[in-house]
């Protein structure tokens, strides 16, 4: 689809009460297409004013009606929700394909699974329940309930927009909990189109408010609303530590989705061609920028060079080129900020003594002009005391380490203030259970590449967050837990 088949005409509007609304200043920001470099729609700017309202119609929403809404209602209206957004899956991906740079095909995939997230939570929240407790004073009755929190705010990273505002929103409106999400200012398209499919779905105006706009003042803003119970956010560590202590002072609670420095442990005995194929994909997927992927490669020192020679073979050979062609694997990156980010680890990395090495050629090259676009990189050389094997680079490089021992591999997995996931391949069943224990990380994969469903719990031990996002956690996560004692 071309981009005036699937973009709107006038400014994005806020979502606020139900209504698609201007901002209260009027003020509009552009949102950039990465691959070209050039202006692709203009966006109502919310300000802390915006906010006020929408945290206003949200708790109004949560007191009026959502919170008594019965729970086989919340699921229908989920379920419906889940519908409409199937239906426009095609057109949301080509939206994320021009607004993120995403490759159309990869943009299709990641799509197809929005509607599965709120199905899974339509089902979840159907069994949420307290409990009886059998407690030791006899003259007591005593239970529990699982209450909504009230208002959440919601503020979702540029990496996958809509899946992630759909990852904190199902969850949250599941258990009765309005919501207000603030969308990345890079990215904001995809969630203002998911908004004008809620009354539809017959959400009650308020339940679910968008606002768009920079992280300060507008999720600031969030952050320190005293009517905001919550705060869910998918982010950098620094912007993650900075809410953290801004919701101290409200005592919100927290789930934190930050950054991560995840090892990939390739042993001996391992099927090389599996741990070749997922540390191709972490590298090329989304250009590099996913929070689970393994960015530190550490290779047994025995099978490093027959690894890296299948590695830098199909590094050599991926397709990398404009985001709307179909046979396209890797775009550009989200923006020219990010890839300069990059850019300046590449030159870190060199002052360290590591060599970055690149394996396609973009120079000369008229359809990958826009200096967001980067080709696949490994770094060589490296050891886990540098930067580039400490620092989130968020892009397309992966650092490589070697280890001769178990014991040494491990160390250096654990050696980072991360901890948010971690892949080990290996065909020895006994040496992978004892790394499923050794490694501190929120999820460890054996065999298998980090990917994550929204059917199991996914967040990082240490500086990687707090909380879990997916599985029946995140619903967990989003209530409150009430002890009832009944005197007898
Ligand atoms: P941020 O982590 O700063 O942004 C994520 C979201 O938080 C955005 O919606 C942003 O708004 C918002 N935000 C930023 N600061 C605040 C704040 N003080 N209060 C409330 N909301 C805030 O991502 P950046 O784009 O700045 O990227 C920085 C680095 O973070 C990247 O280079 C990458 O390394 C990492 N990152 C990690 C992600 C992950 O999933 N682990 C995802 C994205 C980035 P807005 O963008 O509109 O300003």
């Amino acid at each position: 689809m071309k981009r005036e088949d699937v973009l709107r005409k006038g400014p994005y509007p806020l979502l606020i009460e139900g209504k698609e609304v201007p901002s209260l200043s009027g003020k509009t920001f552009t949102s950039i297409d990465p691959s070209t470099g050039r202006a692709l729609a203009e966006v109502y700017e919310a300000g802390p004013e915006d906010v006020d309202l929408a945290v206003g119609a949200a708790c109004k929403a949560f007191e009026s009606t959502w919170r008594s809404t019965l729970p086989r209602e919340r699921s229908k209206k989920l379920m419906k929700l889940a519908d409409l957004l199937a239906a426009r899956v095609e057109a949301l991906s080509w939206i994320e394909c021009y607004d993120a740079g995403k490759p159309i095909a990869a943009s299709r995939a990641w799509l197809a699974g929005g509607p599965g997230t709120l199905e899974f939570y339509a089902g979840c929240l159907l069994g949420l329940s307290g409990e009886t407790l059998d407690v030791s004073d006899k003259t007591l009755m005593d239970f529990t309930l699982r209450e909504p929190l009230g208002v959440c705010g919601l503020i979702v990273p540029w990496n996958f927009p809509l899946s992630i505002a759909l990852l904190k929103m199902a969850p949250a409106l599941a258990a009765g909990n309005c919501v207000v999400i603030k969308p990345s200012e890079v990215t904001p398209l995809s969630t203002v189109e998911l908004g004008a499919l809620v009354a539809e779905a017959g959400f009650p105006p308020g339940v679910i408010n968008i606002v768009n706009g920079p992280g300060d003042p507008v999720g600031s803003a969030l952050v320190r609303d005293p009517r905001v119970a919550k705060i869910s956010f998918t982010g950098g560590t620094e912007s993650g530590k900075r809410i953290f202590r801004e919701a101290a002072d409200t005592v919100k609670r927290l789930t934190l989705e930050l950054g991560g420095k995840s090892a990939s442990l390739v042993f001996a005995d391992a099927d090389l061609d599996k741990a070749v194929a997922v540390a191709y994909t972490d590298i090329v997927r989304n250009s590099g920028q996913v929070c689970g992927a393994c960015t530190r490669l550490l290779l047994e020192e025995s099978v490093a060079d027959a690894f890296l020679d299948k590695l830098e073979a199909k590094l050599r050979a991926v397709k990398i080129g404009p985001p709307e062609d179909p046979a396209t694997e890797m775009g550009p990156l989200v923006s020219s900020a990010q890839a300069a980010k990059v850019r300046k680890y590449l030159e870190i990395g060199k002052a360290e003594g590591a060599t970055p090495k690149a394996y396609v050629d973009l120079a000369g090259r008229s359809d990958t002009a826009s200096d967001a676009f980067l080709p696949p990189m490994l770094f060589h050389g490296a050891t886990n005391a540098m930067r580039v094997a400490r620092e989130e680079i968020f892009g397309p490089v992966l650092t490589v380490m070697r280890f001769r021992t178990e014991a040494e591999a491990v160390a250096i997995a654990n050696d980072t203030r991360y901890g948010l996931a971690a892949c080990v391949f290996t065909r020895d069943a006994t040496r992978a259970m004892r790394m499923v224990r050794a490694i501190s990380a929120g999820t460890v994969c054996v065999n298998t590449g980090v990917r994550s469903s929204v059917d199991a719990p996914f967040g990082g031990f240490r500086e990687s967050g707090i909380g879990k996002e997916r599985g029946k956690e995140a619903l967990l996560d989003d209530t409150q837990l009430k002890n009832v004692r009944y005197g007898l």
